[in-house]
């Protein structure tokens, strides 16, 4: 059997990808940022860039508490 060339899996993603989609985007106001929080599959991943934000920082402030301690001998 002959592989499917890499661009035709891409348009047709690309092309069945708006019915995939569910209703609430790009509502006016409020509701709009509300669906975003709301509905589980944008929620998970909003979740997940902030948990991976919070480990950075935190990753962040430990490296430079350990440089200051280094650099003040304590
Ligand atoms: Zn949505």
């Amino acid at each position: 059997m002959k592989p499917i060339p890499l661009f035709v899996c891409a348009a047709a993603t690309l092309l069945a990808s708006p019915v995939a989609a569910h209703p609430g985007h790009g509502d006016p106001g409020l509701g709009g940022w509300l669906h975003y929080l709301s509905e589980p599959e944008h929620f998970f991943v909003l979740a997940a860039v902030v948990m991976a934000g919070a480990a950075a920082a935190t990753l962040l402030h430990a490296r430079r508490r350990s440089a200051a301690r280094r650099t003040h001998g304590r």
